[in-house]
Formats: C-alpha cells, sequence, structure tokens
C-alpha cells in the first residue's frame, strides 16, 4: 500500500485533537505574549540548511518544530497590539472553517460541486452589501493586490475593440488611467502586469486631506485626450493606505461616466466601512463603481488569504479572461455542467474553497457584528488621534477618516525622522506594539492602523506610554506625558 492515509488513525486523531486544542489555547491566550519577537540566527539557520527530507519525518515531531520554530516567531497580527501596515487579526472561527476545506481538498476552477455554490453565495453577499446588483460577477482571489489587476483587465477589455487585444496585443494602442498619488503600488503593477506600462497609470495629485484632485484629473484627463491618449479607466481608493483617505467616490463616478471611463474602487480595506451605519456613508458613490476590489482578509478579519473582485456588469469578466467561447457551453450534465466556471473569470484555473472560511465569517458574525467591529477600529482610532492631541511631545501628521492614524514625536532630536524610524523599531523589538511608519507631506510618521478586533482603548494606553518612554530612553530628554490622562503601567 503506497498510500499517504496515516497508518494509525487512533494515533493522528489523537494527536490533531492536541494540534486543534493548542492552536485554540494560543489563540485565547494571545494577549499574554509579546506582539513580535526577532528570530533567533540558530531558528533562521535552522530552516536555511534543513535539506530536502528523503525519508519520512514523524508527524509529532514537525509538530514540536512547529510549535518551537515556526509559532513564536510569527509576525504577530493575531495579537491586539499589532498595528503595522493593514494586517486582519483572524478568527478562531475562520482557522475551524480553513481545517474543514483543507479536509474537503476541493478545486474551485470550476464542474458541479456545492464548494462552488458556496463561492456563488459569498460574490453575491458581497455583491449586495456594496449595493451592487446581485447578477455582478466576481471571485475570491488572493487578495486585493490580483483583485486590482483583474479589475484593470476587464477595463482594458472593455474599451471598443478591447476584445481584439487578448489575441493581438494592445498594438500600440495609448491607454491610460488614473488614481490618486496615494494609490497603493499594486494599482501600478496591475498596469505594469498587464502590459500597459506603469507609465499609463497617470498619477493624480491629493489635496489637503489626501484625497484625489477632482479639478487635477479633469485636467490631465483633457491634456491625454488632446495628445492623442486613450483614457479608459480610473481608480478611486476607499480607505489609502498611508492615511485611511476615501477619495470622492462619488464625484468620480460622476466624471468617469461623463467622460466614457470605467470605474474602478480599491477597496482593499476601507470597502468593509460599508457594514457599519455610522462609516457608511463616507462611501457613497462606491455603489457606483464598474469594479471593485475588496479583501476579507483585513476588516473581517477572514484568515489569510482571502481578496475578492467584483464588477458590475454580468459577462464583463468572462470576457476579459475565459479562454475561449467554449465557456459558454459546457456540459448541460455531470460533473462538467454549471457554467461559468470561476477559472472563466481570472487567471487560476486550480483554485482553493476560499470562499468557505468567508462563508462562515460573513454569516457566523453577521454584518452587524462585522459592522460593529469596523466602528470599534474606527473608535479607537479616534481615541488615539485625540491621545496625540493631548500630548505636548506628539503632533498627529493627517487627518483621521477611518482608523489609520499617521502621528510622531515632535521634539528630542534634530533629525525628527531618523528618531521616529527607530522609534518604531524599538517599540517592535520591545514586543510591547507593532506600528509601522509612512511619509506623510514629507515627514516619516508613526502609523497606526486598527485592523484587527481585538483592539481596545488599553492597548493605544500601553503603545502610547512605551512610545514616550522608548523616546525618554533614546534621547535622555524628559518628555512629558499626555496632561491629565493616567499613564497604564
Ligand atoms: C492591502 C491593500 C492592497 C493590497 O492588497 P493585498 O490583499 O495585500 O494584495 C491594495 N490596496 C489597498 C488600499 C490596501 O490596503
Amino acid at each position: 500500500m503506497a498510500g499517504l492515509d496515516p497508518k494509525n488513525w487512533d494515533e493522528l486523531r489523537t494527536l490533531g485533537h492536541r494540534m486543534l486544542d493548542d492552536m485554540l489555547d494560543s489563540i485565547q491566550s494571545v494577549a499574554d505574549g509579546p506582539v513580535w519577537q526577532p528570530m533567533p540566527q540558530t531558528v533562521r539557520q535552522g530552516f536555511a540548511q534543513q535539506p530536502l527530507p528523503k525519508t519520512a519525518q514523524a508527524l509529532p515531531a514537525l509538530y514540536e518544530q512547529f510549535t518551537k520554530n515556526v509559532q513564536p516567531y510569527a509576525v504577530g497580527n493575531r495579537h491586539p497590539r499589532f498595528m503595522g501596515w493593514v494586517h486582519g487579526g483572524g478568527t478562531a472561527q475562520g482557522m475551524l472553517a480553513e481545517m474543514l476545506a483543507a479536509g474537503l481538498n476541493a478545486n474551485l476552477g470550476g464542474r458541479d460541486h456545492a464548494p462552488v455554490e458556496v463561492e456563488r453565495m459569498v460574490i453575491r453577499w458581497t455583491a449586495t452589501m456594496l449595493g451592487f446588483p446581485e447578477t455582478a460577477s466576481g471571485v475570491l482571489v488572493t487578495g486585493s493586490s490580483l483583485a486590482n489587476f483583474i479589475a484593470v483587465l476587464t477595463a482594458s477589455r472593455a474599451v471598443p475593440e478591447g476584445i481584439a487585444m487578448r489575441e493581438a496585443g494592445i498594438q500600440g494602442r495609448k491607454l491610460v488611467g488614473y488614481a490618486a498619488e496615494s494609490a497603493h503600488g499594486c494599482v501600478a503593477r496591475a498596469f505594469d502586469m498587464a502590459g500597459l506600462g506603469m507609465q499609463a497609470l497617470r498619477r493624480v495629485p491629493v489635496d489637503a486631506a489626501f484625497k484625489l484632485d477632482m479639478a487635477a484629473l479633469q485636467r490631465m484627463v483633457a491634456q491625454d485626450r488632446t495628445a492623442g491618449f486613450e483614457p479608459f479607466l480610473v481608480v478611486g481608493t476607499a480607505g489609502t493606505v498611508d492615511t485611511g483617505a476615501i477619495d470622492p467616490l462619488a464625484d468620480l463616478a460622476a466624471f468617469a461616466r461623463e467622460q466614457g471611463l470605467w470605474f474602478h474602487v480599491d477597496g482593499a480595506f476601507g470597502a468593509l466601512a460599508c457594514l457599519s451605519p455610522a462609516h457608511a456613508p463616507a462611501l457613497a458613490g462606491i455603489e457606483q463603481a464598474n469594479s471593485i476590489a475588496l479583501d476579507f482578509h483585513k476588516w473581517a478579519q477572514t484568515p489569510y488569504d482571502a481578496g475578492c473582485v467584483l464588477v458590475r456588469e454580468e459577462g464583463r469578466q468572462a470576457v476579459a479572461f475565459a479562454q475561449s467561447l467554449a465557456y459558454l457551453s459546457r456540459e448541460e450534465r455531470g460533473v462538467a455542467a454549471s457554467a461559468p466556471w470561476f477559472c472563466d473569470l481570472g487567471p487560476d484555473l486550480s483554485r482553493g474553497f476560499r470562499a468557505l472560511k468567508v462563508w462562515f465569517t460573513l454569516a457566523g458574525f453577521g454584518t452587524e457584528g462585522l459592522g460593529n467591529v469596523v466602528a470599534q477600529c474606527c473608535d479607537v482610532a479616534r481615541y488615539l488621534a485625540e491621545r496625540v492631541k493631548a500630548t505636548p511631545s506628539l503632533e498627529l501628521l493627517a487627518p483621521v477618516t477611518l482608523n489609520v492614524v499617521c502621528f510622531r514625536v515632535k521634539e528630542g532630536a534634530a533629525d525628527l525622522d531618523t528618531l521616529n524610524a527607530e522609534l518604531v523599531k524599538d517599540l517592535q523589538e520591545s514586543g510591547i506594539a507593532v506600528p509601522s511608519t509612512t511619509i506623510v507631506q514629507g515627514k516619516l510618521a508613526i502609523r497606526a492602523a486598527i485592523v484587527n478586533h481585538r483592539t481596545t482603548q488599553q492597548d493605544i494606553d500601553i503603545m502610547l506610554h512605551a512610545v514616550l518612554e522608548l523616546t525618554q530612553k533614546r534621547t535622555g530628554a524628559k518628555v512629558p506625558h499626555a496632561q491629565g490622562q493616567p499613564l497604564p503601567v
């Protein structure tokens, strides 16, 4: 018997139950440990030097390596004081769905089976959530990087004679698109991967609130038309990575309609604000988009990876991705029925069952529960902004729209950029909190993105206290603490 099933199911079952219990314990007590800790050289080398295994290693030994050498040195995004970049915290419930999906080992490229219907259901729910028609098409992907790429390619195929480019290439057509300077780098990469060239993405200046400047966009499109370019796409961001700003989506929708442009929204994390009645109005206009990219692995807390692209008009996505018109005439019965298949809506043929964990997230917490998480994160961000304003040695560097706060220590060194950059690394290595950095108006900012459902005001107090302590340690300066605020220990 050369199969790979266990020789002793009972042993595997016992170990499997232990793994499950251990991991649930680790999630339950995640706040007790450090957010992140540097990996010892020996651990790093242990991986770098491990040869390709020829003979079988026992699962208990592999699990021991995981618990000793992997788990303690994860990036830390499950922890309530992880505030770096834009990372979701994950949930135990999502983990269980992931386990069931792996057990089923379904391939969602296509064919006629229930997992495909689950994905269709969550795509339809997502469309409803964002004010798209139920007939919108969509597909779950790794993340918004790929979702934005699928949208850019779909938009480029929607121009007159656009479908011909699938065979013949772009043939010297001077297609250009527009996005604010604050757009995520993956939008330019989408232009690169689509063969349009990154220069074909025009970068529109932003206003004082870090939103796309409509007057500048209008000028740039007019100039491009005069110069013989072919504008086809405008991208608005709902929640920029740097400051959380939301571009004027309704204005962009109206402008795109008037100009005959495809309107795409990168709503990687911000689109989920639609679930909070308090914050949904800020997204007005998103429902008019031709396509939307968003992530479930950020604000919805679904375990990595789970992104999604939605395309309003039925058929557009298949026209851009289906490998032949045969996609319309799959079998009428048997396993090869049930067109259109997800492999016709994006570049992947074999695809995992991401839809199960998205289902267990959307249904398991409900749109209300997830909306509450969004609102709580925004409240915690606003609290941080208030604490920063109340602390004489700190300054706020950008208005807080949603859940991203950019601030810095404003005294104690001549070179404040270096001071703040070093402070962030000190803080990360302390294990107390993990914010990241960005550049805002030419200044290096400590950037806290509150995306984790576990983060509370108390975590903000602990993080700020550590920032001030570390500043004092680094500069020797007595840094005044927040006025009238008790400092946590
Ligand atoms: C995170 C993010 C992306 C990239 O998404 P991935 O899921 O990491 O591929 C794109 N745009 C914005 C605004 C983001 O926050």
